[in-house]
């Protein structure tokens, strides 16, 4: 699994100094939740690691590779956002798979096949609990339901990084419960680096296996929870 490391990274918009980051590193292989009251910089350091965004100077790395000047495609991360972005004349399974039937067409080599989509899909369906859901359309679903369903397109490629930005926000108390231990497991079962965004302190402290605190554009803090924030 790729690490992550950040260096010199800095964004401004217009006057306003939204990222100022001299180091970070996110250990390969780590479950690292970035937390921080809005406006803080989370997205936009997420959105420049998947390179979204271009930060006005800094490197970063994956994997130990420089991807500062790569194209999103080309840097094997997945990035799953609030608003999941699904494509509405879609089905479920459509939406899935729909990456991974275009690099099966586009690269007939290291593509997969057909076979091996629908194991994947069929996979990713059931650890979401979206079997039952895989003919309908978006607008279809619930909010919830829609939030699943762009984990799972994100996830079925088995990206080595995983970037999460606010991917619960849109679920009540119980299904985030739920969903967090999902996201969890997952996380176990691929052994992949994922980064969660969240101002959502009770979740940094339940998922994380490394914090990163953020405040004006800053890291505060990093480390293990148990170093990061102090328990009675
Ligand atoms: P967070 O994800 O922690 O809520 P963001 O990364 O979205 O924070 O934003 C960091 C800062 O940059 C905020 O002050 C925000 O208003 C500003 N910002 C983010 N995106 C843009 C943009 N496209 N144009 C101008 N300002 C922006
Ligand atoms: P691939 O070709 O492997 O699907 P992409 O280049 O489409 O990879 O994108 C990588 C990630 O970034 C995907 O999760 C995709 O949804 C997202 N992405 C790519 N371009 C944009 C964009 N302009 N705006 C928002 N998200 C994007």
């Amino acid at each position: 699994p790729d690490g992550i490391t950040l260096t010199g990274v800095e964004k401004r918009y217009g006057s306003h100094p939204a990222l100022d980051v001299p180091h970070l590193g996110v250990p390969a292989g780590s479950f690292t939740v970035v937390v921080g009251p809005s406006g803080c910089g989370k997205s936009t350091g997420l959105r420049i690691i998947a390179g979204l965004e271009t930060a006005d100077r800094g490197r970063v790395l994956l994997g130990g590779v420089d991807v500062t000047d790569a194209p999103p495609g080309e840097r094997g991360v997945a990035l799953v956002f609030q608003d999941f972005a699904l494509y509405p004349h879609m089905t479920v399974e459509r939406n899935i798979d729909f990456n991974l039937r275009l690099a099966a067409r586009h690269d007939r080599r290291s593509g997969l096949s057909r076979a091996e989509i629908s194991t994947r899909v069929a996979e990713v369906c059931a650890m979401l609990g979206l079997t039952d859901l895989r003919r309908r359309l978006p607008r279809q679903l619930s909010g919830g339901e829609r939030q699943r369903v762009g984990l799972a397109r994100a996830i079925v490629r088995r990206p080595a990084v995983l970037l999460l930005d606010e991917p619960l926000s849109s679920l009540d108390a119980l299904l985030r419960q739920r969903a967090r231990a999902e996201l969890v497991r997952l996380h176990r079962e691929l052994g992949n680096t994922v980064v969660l965004v969240t101002h959502d302190q009770l979740e940094a402290l339940s998922m994380g296996t490394n914090l990163v605190v953020m405040n004006g554009g800053r890291v505060a803090q990093t480390g293990p929870p148990e170093q990061v924030y102090h328990r009675p």
